[in-house]
């Protein structure tokens, strides 16, 4: 794609507009030595050049788009309908309460179903991320040590190695130290390993179940057991809810603080279409501490907001990503109670008739049942052919498919993991499985073709290295 800027008469100052003083120094007098080739484009070419960019860019609606961990599911078009109501776009956050009576009794409403659907007493829409979301637990963790006297000796947070890269991340910003606990051979948390890590200086442990390898850890009472003896909290990454909902509620596996990402499970868009949302829900020994404002119920039946009494500060402005609330209310309501746990049943089976068609070919990290997604593991492949995850992740662009997450969960080796996510249908799985089989075929036969993929796309391979360290920031300009 190439867009070549012409400079026409209107190219040497605007004629509808009068002349402006910019100062001297704006001018750089002196220094300039030609004039500003600034772009002059007529409406119709900027928006052609908009409609190619459009057309270039692959999103959940061009087609299969399996990003394990992402939940990369169909947003319906009602959350849109429901999201762009006047009444909703056009509110402004300090408008009288009695004239935003809908748009609080939503955001109660929203918080009821999602405390719900986790099992907590509780939630905050502040968090406008999922990562923004564990920040704000960890304070609600940090401020419970601290009321109780222990916040001087809690300073450990116990984070297995399967979890997602900003758990720690987050841990480390909200000043703990970082204690790593490694998974069994069989994907799941060592107990013995935990045991010895959990004592009087744990504040509390992060955990994603089902896990980033797609497996439900069956030991979940014995492991928040674990912590809880020790006298630390346990935390719930529940950005990706989509195996379970409606199904376990993180409560009752024994958490005190979850967050969601409703821009995942909750079928909000995501992935360059933001903005996000990580409400941050919890049991009601912690809900003092929530970052406000929240809205609530009054005796009268009318709804305002309140700021709970030992309330961690803000940690975002008002309710947060206001529509993105009202796009994943939108959703729960329309699927309802029968449809959320459906959802995730068929977020499963699709998970497993997938892994089932592949595991003719491709090794799988851990065999048997998966939740929502699974992990192949093609350090075999590479070793023996010399094609590698990332060969076959752009032989999948070749084919029309966005490639699955790469390289992800660190304790795979080449790893290749693959989330269908519920609303695909089984055409578009065959079709996916068909690729991949017959990429496998071709890694015996023709790798070379492999490491030259892709062909097809509007770039082919990127020099990646060379893309992260001089990164080539500006349009180009042909004169
Ligand atoms: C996506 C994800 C996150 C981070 O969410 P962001 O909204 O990108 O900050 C955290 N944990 C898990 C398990 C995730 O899948």
């Amino acid at each position: 794609m190439k867009l070549i800027f012409e400079r026409g008469a209107a190219g040497r100052g605007c004629s509808i507009l009068p002349a402006c003083d910019v100062p001297e120094v704006g001018l750089r007098a002196g220094k300039r030595e030609r004039e500003l080739r600034l772009p002059s484009l007529s409406e119709t070419e900027i928006n052609r050049h908009y409609s190619e960019l459009e057309q270039q860019v692959y999103g959940v609606n061009s087609g299969f788009y399996p990003l394990g961990s992402c939940t990369m599911k169909y947003n319906p078009k009602i959350n849109e309908a429901a999201a762009s109501l006047p009444g909703f776009a056009g509110l402004h956050p300090l408008q009288p309460e009695h004239t935003a009576q809908g748009a609080l009794e939503l955001l109660a409403g929203a918080e009821k179903a999602l405390c719900e659907i986790t099992g907590m007493d509780r939630m905050s829409f502040q968090p406008a991320a999922g990562a923004h979301g564990e920040f704000t637990g960890l304070l609600l963790i940090k401020a419970y040590h601290k009321k109780r006297g222990e916040g001087e000796k809690r300073t450990k947070i116990l984070v297995p190695d399967s979890a997602h890269g900003t758990n720690p991340a987050s841990a480390a910003m909200a000043g703990f130290t970082v204690v790593n606990i490694p998974s069994g051979p069989d994907g799941c948390v060592d107990l013995s390993k935990l045991r010895e890590a959990a004592g009087e200086d744990t504040a509390g442990l992060m955990l994603t179940n089902p896990n980033t390898v797609g497996l439900f850890d069956r030991n979940i009472l014995e492991i928040t057991g674990i912590v809880h003896e020790a006298g630390g909290l346990c935390y719930y990454d529940g950005a990706n809810l989509n195996a379970v909902m409606g199904i376990v509620r993180p409560g009752d596996m024994g958490f005190d603080v979850v967050h969601l990402n409703l821009h995942k499970t909750f079928s909000t868009p995501h992935g360059g279409g933001g903005p996000g949302s990580g409400p941050v829900g919890c049991k009601g020994f912690l809900a003092p501490f929530l970052p406000g404002e929240m809205a609530a119920e009054r005796e009268d039946g009318s709804y305002g907001f309140e700021i709970p009494p030992e309330t961690v500060g803000a940690v975002r402005s008002f309710c947060g990503n206001f529509l993105v609330v009202v796009k994943a209310y939108a959703y729960i309501l329309s699927l309802g109670a029968d449809g959320i746990p459906e959802a995730a049943e068929n977020a499963v089976l699709n998970a497993n008739y997938m892994k089932k068609k592949l595991e003719k070919a491709y090794r799988m990290a851990y065999p048997g049942t998966c939740m929502h997604e699974f992990v192949m593991d093609l350090s075999e492949l590479k070793e023996r052919t010399g094609v590698s995850a990332l060969d076959i992740a752009k032989g999948l662009l070749d084919g029309g498919v966005h490639p699955p997450t790469m390289y992800f969960p660190l304790i795979v080796h080449e790893a290749l993991m693959f989330e269908p996510t519920e609303t695909e249908s089984r055409e578009t799985l065959d079709g996916a499985a068909e690729l991949l089989l017959e990429l496998f075929r071709k890694a015996q036969e023709k790798p070379e073709e492999l490491h030259e993929a892709p062909q097809g796309a509007p770039v082919k391979r990127l020099d990646e290295v060379q893309a992260a360290r001089k990164p080539v920031l500006r349009y180009s300009y042909d004169s």
